[in-house]
C-alpha cells in the first residue's frame, strides 16, 4: 500500500490546512481548505497537482476555498453525506466505515459528530496520519456547536482506538492555549507538564506544535480521559460515568 507525503500550510490566525500527495500516483488532496490562494501557490512551489479536496465538516475555515480551488484545478470535493447540502462543490459522500481511495492511499472514514451534526474524519492508516479537523485538536477537542456531550465522547472515543503512532493532523494551533487548560484540570500530570513546556519552547520558536501522536495525546489529553477516575476527582465528578466527566472538563474549557 502507498504512503502519503503531507505538506502543512499555516492560513488565516490558526488554520492548518495539508495536502498529502499518494507517492505512488501523484494523486494530491486538500483537506479543509479555509482559503485558495495560499494552498494553490504551495501546490506550485512544490510541483503538486492536486485533484481532490478532502473536507472534514462545513465551517467557513475548512471549506472557504473549495470553489476557488475546484475552479483553478477541476478537481473532486470529498466529504460527509450528512453534511452534504453545506458542503460547497460535493460530489463525493463519505461516512462512517467507507474507504476513500486518493490514487492507491486508503483512508478510512470515521463519523465522528459532536462539533458539528455532520463531522467525519479520515484515517489513512498505512501512512499513519488522522485527519480529524476540529474534532480532536492537541491537547483538546471542538467546542460542541452542534452535538451532545455523549456524541462528542463516542466520536473521541472512535479515534482514541487507532494506534498510539497515529499522528494527529488537526485543523487548528491551539496547543498552547490547550496547554493552560490541561494543567488546570490535570496538575499533576507529570507528562503532561513536561508536554506544556516543550510546547512553550516550540512556539517560542515560532513551530507548529501539530500533527502530536494519539500515544502522547492519550497520556496527555484530558477530553481523551474522561473515563480515568483521577481525573473525575480532579474535576468534583468522582464514580462519574465518562459522558458526565466529559461534559465537565469540555464545559470547565468553555469558560475558561
Ligand atoms: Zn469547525
Ligand atoms: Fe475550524
Amino acid at each position: 500500500m502507498a504512503e502519503l507525503d503531507i505538506h502543512q500550510i499555516p492560513v488565516l490566525s490558526d488554520n492548518y490546512v495539508y495536502l498529502a500527495r499518494c507517492r505512488a500516483t501523484g494523486m494530491t488532496a486538500v483537506v479543509d481548505p479555509a482559503v485558495a490562494a495560499p494552498v494553490l501557490a504551495e501546490a506550485e512551489r512544490l510541483g503538486w497537482t492536486i485533484t481532490h479536496i478532502l473536507n472534514t465538516h462545513h465551517h467557513g475555515d475548512h471549506v472557504g476555498g473549495n470553489k476557488e480551488i475546484m475552479a483553478a484545478t477541476g478537481c473532486t470535493v470529498v466529504g460527509p453525506r450528512a453534511d452534504r447540502e453545506r458542503i460547497p462543490g460535493i460530489s463525493v459522500e463519505v461516512d462512517e466505515g467507507d474507504v476513500y481511495r486518493l490514487g492507491e492511499c486508503e483512508a478510512k472514514v470515521f463519523f465522528v459528530p459532536g462539533h458539528t451534526r455532520g463531522h467525519i474524519a479520515y484515517w489513512f492508516a498505512d501512512s499513519n496520519a488522522l485527519f480529524c479537523g476540529d474534532t480532536l485538536f492537541a491537547l483538546g477537542c471542538g467546542r460542541l456547536f452542534e452535538g451532545t456531550p455523549e456524541q462528542m465522547w463516542g466520536s473521541l472515543s472512535k479515534l482514541r482506538g487507532l494506534p498510539p503512532e497515529t499522528r494527529v493532523y488537526c485543523a487548528h494551533e491551539y496547543t498552547q492555549a490547550n496547554a493552560r487548560f490541561a494543567l488546570s484540570v490535570d496538575g499533576d500530570n507529570a507528562q503532561l507538564k513536561a508536554r506544556a513546556a516543550e510546547i512553550d519552547e516550540t512556539r517560542a520558536a515560532g513551530r507548529p506544535t501539530v500533527p502530536s501522536t494519539l500515544g502522547v495525546e492519550l497520556a496527555t489529553n484530558p477530553f481523551l480521559r474522561a473515563d480515568d477516575p483521577a481525573l473525575a476527582a480532579a474535576v468534583g465528578r468522582q464514580g462519574g460515568d465518562a459522558v458526565e466527566v466529559f461534559a465537565e472538563v469540555r464545559h470547565r474549557k468553555d469558560v475558561f
